[in-house]
């Protein structure tokens, strides 16, 4: 950690898609890039009670826990924001999130419409991006594209898209992962445009 990181409290993002607009890949993208020009960003890892997907590692993806661990985690108080999605808990630890933002390195949350309420309800500073997919045409074939996922589990993510594009206009900012590298582009000028310690924001 560098001086600079070290004095300033680090900035919460809330970044929110319908699965499928390639959130995952594009915040990546920019984490890396931000870590090229020395700010550290991080994405939170969410606990969630859904089975791990071919490829996920815990701990890395997701906490993957049993509902019973979910639900004593939340008695106590332990999640920042949690919400239902595709009937599986998923929740963000305020304690983690905390951790880190008080190190100075930025936080990057990606969760649904539901839990960026709660954020939003709970802070001031929460900066929140909402990506969108080109089409709800484009949205399909991509979701069709991952092996992961059988026919009902598509329609399903396809109404809960519908959901998810409703509240689009919640969001500080929206971005349209058309083209990747220019998506990529746009929502790392949001994190420089929104960055606390303005020297790296040339
Ligand atoms: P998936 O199961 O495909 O990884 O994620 C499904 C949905 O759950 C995505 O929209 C994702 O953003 C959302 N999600 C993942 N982690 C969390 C979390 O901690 N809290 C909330 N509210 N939503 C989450």
């Amino acid at each position: 950690m560098n001086d600079c990181q070290s004095q300033r409290r680090g900035q919460l993002y809330v970044i929110s898609a319908p699965s499928g607009a390639g959130k995952t890949s594009l915040t990546h993208a920019v984490i890396e890039r931000l870590a090229a020009r020395g700010r550290k960003a991080r994405f939170s890892v969410s606990y969630t009670t859904r089975a791990a997907r071919p490829g996920e590692v815990d701990g890395e993806d997701y906490h993957f826990v049993s509902v019973a661990d979910f639900e004593a985690m939340i008695a106590v108080g332990a999640f920042l924001e949690h919400a239902r999605v595709f009937d599986r808990h998923y929740g963000t630890s305020a304690a983690e999130t905390e951790r880190w933002l008080a190190h100075g390195q930025d936080v990057v949350l990606d969760i649904d419409w539901q839990g960026a309420r709660q954020v939003r309800a709970r802070s001031e500073d929460v900066v929140t991006i909402f990506i969108r997919p080109p089409s709800r045409e484009e949205l399909e074939r991509r979701l069709r594209s991952r092996a992961s996922d059988d026919d009902a589990q598509i329609q399903r993510r396809l109404a809960e898209a519908d959901d998810e594009l409703a509240r689009a206009d919640e969001y500080d900012y929206q971005i349209v992962n058309d083209v990747f590298d220019d998506a990529v582009e746009a929502l790392e000028q949001i994190f420089w445009a929104t960055d606390p310690g303005a020297q790296g924001a040339s």
